[in-house]
């Protein structure tokens, strides 16, 4: 299997809770391993481009307007297939949908605050990691 990097991103309804160790610590018990991370505040501008795949979506402007509600915490992971691997462990956008012990079947409030991102496929994840991080901040 590939080594491969995937972005995540802590939303702010888990941040606001102080969730941040304890999903941290799901995704290292799962194998894969913090390459960058930092917890910054999202500009307007940057959730709507962000997200701009959903721009025709009635829920568009009240997602956006969810993250940048507080906080989130951005980071990439690293491991084996880890797009699909934290897929799996961040469980169905609608938490009731969610296979128990997934992330969101746990901490997620609604299908829009549902604590995590994970990038879809090892294409998307390129082009979100470089939306956030420099060449120089990944330190595997
Ligand atoms: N979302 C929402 N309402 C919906 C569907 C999605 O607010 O009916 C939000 C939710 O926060 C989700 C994000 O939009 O995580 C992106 O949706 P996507 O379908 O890409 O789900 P994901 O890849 O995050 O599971």
């Amino acid at each position: 299997m590939a080594i491969e990097r995937t972005l995540s991103i802590i939303k702010p309804d888990a941040t606001r809770r102080s969730l941040t160790g304890k999903i941290n610590a799901r995704f290292e018990e799962a194998g894969l391993r913090f390459v960058a991370q930092k917890r910054i505040r999202l500009t307007k501008e940057q959730a709507e481009q962000f997200y701009s795949v959903h721009a025709e979506r009635s829920f568009f402007g009240e997602l956006v307007a969810f993250m940048i509600s507080g906080p989130v915490v951005v980071q990439v992971l690293e491991g084996e297939n880890a797009v699909a691997r934290n897929r799996e462990i961040m469980g169905a956008t609608n938490p009731a949908n969610a296979a128990p012990g997934t992330i969101r079947a746990d901490f997620a409030e609604s299908v829009e605050a549902n604590s995590v991102h994970g990038s879809d496929s090892a294409e998307n994840a390129a082009i979100e990691i470089a939306y956030f991080f420099a060449g120089t901040e990944l330190v595997g």
